[in-house]
């Protein structure tokens, strides 16, 4: 008898399996805490993630930047000068590759443009990609952080994109890292990750 239920038995489980889990390893963040940011000023309503949409601060930063107070001086500029409950975008990589934890993922961003950032995950390169050169550490914190988004919220790959793929009104993220976008190298690289994760 049980072995002829086994067959049900395997069907029925393999149906009810739990929701896939996730694999993709959890890049270092460096917490909001630990750089000295504050919680956002309000409540607001909050999103579910659909999208990743990488940017550029569009200022020039130099070498020697201290991107702690690069930190504390884009929250305080965002609250006390646009009036927003934080800074805009919820992930911020320095000229290193080091990243940084922002606005929280539940609430949706800011922009200055038109589009509506509702549902988008937003990740932020400081400097000017207009000027500056992206660096290999660079790209890698972008890669890292969109496969790990991109496996705990179930967002495609074809969902990363950037600032300017929303807005007419905007040059961001900068041509220097837009190209890696363009040619398709940062969602390549994005399922290359999630393809072996999947294997593992
Ligand atoms: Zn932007």
């Amino acid at each position: 008898m049980f072995l002829r239920l086994l067959p049900l038995i395997i069907f029925v489980a393999c149906a009810f399996k739990p929701a896939a889990t996730h694999h993709v390893p959890k890049p270092h963040i460096i917490s909001k805490d630990e750089w000295g940011g504050k919680a956002p000023t309000n409540d607001i309503v909050e999103q579910q993630i659909s999208k990743i949409t990488i940017h550029h601060g569009g200022v020039d930063v130099p070498e020697d930047k201290d991107p702690i107070e690069y930190m504390r001086n884009l929250q305080s500029f965002s609250i006390d000068e646009k009036h927003w409950i934080d800074i805009p975008y919820h992930f911020c990589i320095d000229l290193d590759g080091a990243i940084y934890e922002a606005r929280p993922l539940k609430y949706p961003g800011d922009t200055n443009t038109e589009y509506n950032p509702d549902g988008h995950a937003l990740i932020c390169v400081i400097g000017n990609y207009e000027n500056q050169k992206i660096k290999p550490s660079q790209l890698d914190a972008i890669v890292n952080l969109s496969a790990w988004l991109a496996d705990k919220y179930n967002i495609p790959v074809t969902e990363i994109a950037s600032h300017k793929d929303y807005s007419t009104m905007t040059v961001c993220p900068g041509a220097d890292l837009y190209k890696y976008l363009q040619d398709g190298t940062i969602v390549k690289r994005v399922q290359e990750i999630l393809d072996k994760s999947k294997q593992e």
